[in-house]
């Protein structure tokens, strides 16, 4: 086992991967930049190190920092977390070249699947299927020349894209005009690479995702789905396992799909397999996050697996303890996204210092926060300050615990998106379970929120 991993992020998910290290008894190290001097996990943490200012640049994505604070620190594994370094190929071999294990994927396995045009052609030669597509695109000519093939509407997508950025929808060829050369400098601007390729848009499809768990020596297993249909604005917001809309059999066509395409690429650690569900009951491969989830955890409280844990385990060299049949499914978990964002103002982020912080409790509820009275949450990172997460034996049971749970859940001092999440738990649409991606903006016209 490691002797000591450094956490290479911030946040909700820096302190639950020392909660995850603490309990497999592994010292642990916090990286944290000037702006988060009072960050939950500074504290938590064994030891910590200021590695540069507020800027992400400067300190959560410079490379030599986080190289120098684990050489300092004799921390012999880095956990990346989620954004940040975890995608990052080059950085999982510049750890590799100091004598410091990644935890996550080989480099190879993250370049197969990082850009989305790569990973689609990864899919096509294991028989999974993927929406209609292309390679990459240079001109609108091109583009268009496909949309008339297979008819508008079409997404232009940054192949290196994610978070929901860089991509633009296209119902004319006039719309690809306009789009290709925007599309193209913000993939230029937010991911340094402007290639852009199109796929045929599905209205309103379902997101459903299988998560995997892989180990060094070609063990892989699923398990099952986690449904992240509510979103805006393509990013998620309310996640839940399992999908109300997946079968059995759907399930294990998915699952086994999720599974051939990470052993096609000898994936290790924990992965995500994102698929579109469109209203005829066809599935789509979208994309590949070779990474651990913020949603990972709903798929914790059915599974009763430590995800987490489970990428330490997988990184240290060990085996898989339990197979595929092992795995038991139980219940149904519903995550709520806590934003210091406005609703009511279109969800504009806002940082401010928490004055009240009480966090709900009782039998089959989940707080993964930094967040505590006092906190000051700065405005240089993603406004996400927490997640809630609850369990019960059916979809209806979860859901009114975290009807419950929210109610208790009380954050002054700063506007979050919990009385927004209530209303989406007691929405009649929500309960029904007869929902898709298209959920939030047809909620706005129903209450009438889009006319305030
Ligand atoms: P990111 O990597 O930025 O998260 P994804 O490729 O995962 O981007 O897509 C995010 C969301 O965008 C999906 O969950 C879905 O709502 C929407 N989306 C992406 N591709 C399509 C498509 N071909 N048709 C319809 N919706 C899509």
């Amino acid at each position: 086992m490691f002797r000591k991993v450094l956490i290479a992020n911030r946040g909700e998910i820096a302190v639950r991967i020392i909660r995850a290290c603490r309990e497999i008894g592994i010292p642990t190290v916090a990286i944290y930049s000037q702006a988060d001097a009072n960050s939950l996990h500074v504290r938590l943490a064994t030891e910590a190190y200021c590695i540069g200012p507020a800027s992400s640049a400067k300190s959560y994505l410079s490379i030599p920092a986080i190289i120098s604070a684990a050489i300092v620190s004799g921390a012999d594994a880095i956990h990346p977390g989620y954004g940040f370094m975890s995608e990052r190929a080059d950085f999982a071999e510049i750890c590799a070249k100091h004598g410091i294990k990644f935890i996550g994927p080989t480099a190879e396995a993250m370049r197969k699947m990082g850009d989305k045009a790569t990973a689609r052609q990864t899919m096509i030669d294991n028989n999974v299927p993927v929406t209609p597509g292309t390679g990459i695109l240079k001109t609108p000519e091109e583009v268009k020349e496909f949309a008339n093939r297979v008819g508008y509407p079409i997404i232009l997508k940054a192949t290196a894209g994610g978070g929901g950025k860089g991509m633009r929808i296209c119902r004319s060829d006039d719309d690809v005009e306009t789009n290709m050369n925007l599309c193209q400098s913000e993939a230029q601007n937010f991911f340094g690479n402007p290639d852009v390729y199109a796929e045929k848009y599905l209205e309103n499809p379902r997101h459903i995702e299988v998560q995997i768990l892989a180990d060094q020596y070609g063990n892989v297993v699923h398990l099952g789905e986690r449904d992240c249909s509510i979103q805006r604005r393509h990013q998620k917001l309310l996640e839940e396992a399992p999908s109300p809309a997946i079968d059995e059999a759907t399930r294990k066509e998915m699952g086994a799909a999720a599974v051939r395409a990470a052993k096609a690429i000898n994936y290790e650690s924990a992965g995500t397999c994102e698929f579109l569900l469109d209203h005829d009951g066809k599935w789509y491969f979208m994309e590949m996050n070779t990474r651990i989830q913020v949603e990972h955890c709903v798929t914790e409280m059915i599974s009763n697996i430590d995800l987490v844990r489970e990428q330490i385990m997988i990184a240290s060299g060990e085996k898989l303890d339990f197979t595929q049949d092992e795995i038991m499914l139980r219940g149904h978990a519903i995550e709520c996204r806590i934003n210091a964002e406005n609703p009511e103002k279109d969800f504009m982020p806002n940082p401010g210092t928490i004055t009240g912080y009480v966090t709900p409790g009782g039998f089959g509820v989940r707080v993964d926060s930094h967040a505590y009275q006092d906190y000051a949450i700065p405005p240089y990172y993603d406004s996400m300050i927490g997640k809630l997460i609850c369990w019960g034996r059916t979809r209806n049971e979860a859901r009114r615990r975290m009807y419950r749970a929210l109610k208790e859940y009380v954050i002054t001092g700063v506007e979050t998106t919990i009385p927004f999440h209530q209303e989406i738990i007691e929405d009649p649409v929500f309960m029904s379970g007869n929902f898709n991606t298209g959920f939030i903006e047809d909620f706005y016209k129903r209450t009438g929120k889009d006319k305030k």
